[in-house]
């Protein structure tokens, strides 16, 4: 696709992303909006049906918000108090604040330098009596080894909560990561691939857990006949409203042309980094590129890890002089136990040396659908200049 033809036009600055809602899902939101029903009702209704079928007809239910979703997963899975969960360092720290929040423990392992993903080989060292649940994060949208996660969690007796927030999309050997396994939760968050403004799924194992999962999103609520109701567990208010669902159907049907061009443009940087390296004699600079997963991978981020032993410059630095060539960028993940709340609970960065040094150095490059062709050589040529210039000798 040639750049005038790109159908998502943005401005000169580049951010690292930006939503895109076309025409027909503005117009769909203002017919919900003079519909006199706004609240969860039959757009929602449909969404789920939509997700179940795109699932392969596993139950579905949407939430307010990804993290709202991540922990009504927990909640059905009977996780709480005295309960271990086997968790990443690098990723949103909603994935491990949703495990303080039912009041178990957040249990992390360190990461794999070059998925950037849990590693995998390190879980069963973790697991103690305690241990009750896996939660993976497939960071940037590339899934862990599913065949090895599922082996271990089916080995040891343990459920999976999958933190799928980034991975809309993504596939296993062919299969969409959601359509298999245990719980999986997404978001629907404005940078994520799948955008309802605000909001989240849970792919469900059968209808009694997405019935507690029902209950759990509305104040522990059951109604009966017209005018029967009672609440049996505590509940939150974390529902989704048709105005987000009527979003997310009409995102659903423009994902396949986002997800087409998001590996197009993760092309051209994979392709354009390399020649630009190569053009600067940085061959010998280790900057650290992504898994190059073309059928797994939905590409939600391009991240690269910067060569910091190498440079005398900071990230912070690095980014500082990006911005001012009009190139934002993101970091994702500082390391999580970095974080003031997990320093005092007594966790260490040490503990996790892979992430401790990953959660330093990591840089999530600009890669949405709206980008032009050209951005992407901008953005390379911008980068390697500044690598370049603080190249130690
Ligand atoms: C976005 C995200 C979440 C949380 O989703 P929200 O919808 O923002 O609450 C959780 N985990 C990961 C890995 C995410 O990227």
């Amino acid at each position: 696709m040639s750049a005038n033809e790109n159908p998502f036009p943005c401005k000169p600055f580049i951010p690292f992303t930006r939503p895109h809602f076309n025409q027909e899902t503005i117009d769909a939101v203002s017919e919900v909006l003079r519909s006199g029903w706004v609240t969860s009702g039959p757009k929602l209704a449909q969404f789920e049906a939509t997700l179940s079928e795109y699932f392969g007809g596993r139950p579905v239910r949407c939430f307010a918000n990804g993290t709202a979703t991540m922990k009504i997963a927990l909640q059905v899975a009977g996780i709480g108090a005295g309960d271990e969960v086997i968790t990443t360092p690098i990723s949103w720290v909603a994935t491990s604040n949703v495990i303080l929040g039912v009041g178990a423990t957040p249990v992390f392992v360190d990461i794999d330098p070059v998925t950037r993903n849990i590693d995998l080989n390190k879980v069963a060292a973790a697991i103690t009596s305690k241990t009750r649940a896996i939660m993976p994060v497939y960071l940037a949208g590339l899934p862990v080894d599913m065949d090895q996660l599922y082996s271990i969690a089916k080995q040891h007796n343990l459920r999976v909560i999958e933190d799928a927030a980034q991975a809309f999309g993504s596939q296993w050997k062919g299969q969409k990561i959601g359509s298999f396994g245990d719980l999986v939760s997404f978001s629907f968050q404005a940078n994520k691939n799948l955008s309802t403004v605000e909001g989240g799924c849970l792919v469900l194992n059968n209808l009694d857990e997405a019935k507690l999962a029902e209950k759990f999103r509305l104040q522990g609520l059951t109604r009966e006949g017209m005018d029967s109701m009672d609440v049996d567990l505590l509940g939150g208010k974390d529902n989704m409203t048709d105005v987000n669902a009527v979003i997310g159907l009409h995102q659903l049907t423009q994902l396949p042309v986002f997800q087409t061009r998001r590996a197009a443009l993760a092309r051209q940087y994979f392709d354009v980094i390399r020649v630009e390296m190569k053009s600067a004699q940085l061959e010998h600079v280790k900057l650290g590129l992504p898994v190059e997963n073309f059928t797994e991978s939905n590409w939600h981020m391009f991240q690269v890890v910067l060569p910091l032993d190498q440079l005398n410059a900071d990230r912070a630095q690095v980014m500082t002089e990006l911005k001012d060539l009009g190139i934002g960028t993101g970091v994702h993940y500082p390391l999580i136990t970095g974080f003031t709340l997990y320093q005092k609970l007594g966790y260490k960065t040490e503990s996790t040396p892979i992430a401790q040094r990953i959660g330093r150095s990591i840089l999530t490059l600009p890669l949405f659908p709206g980008m032009a062709d050209e951005d992407i050589g901008r953005i390379v040529s911008g980068l390697v200049g500044i690598l370049k210039k603080h190249l130690k000798n």
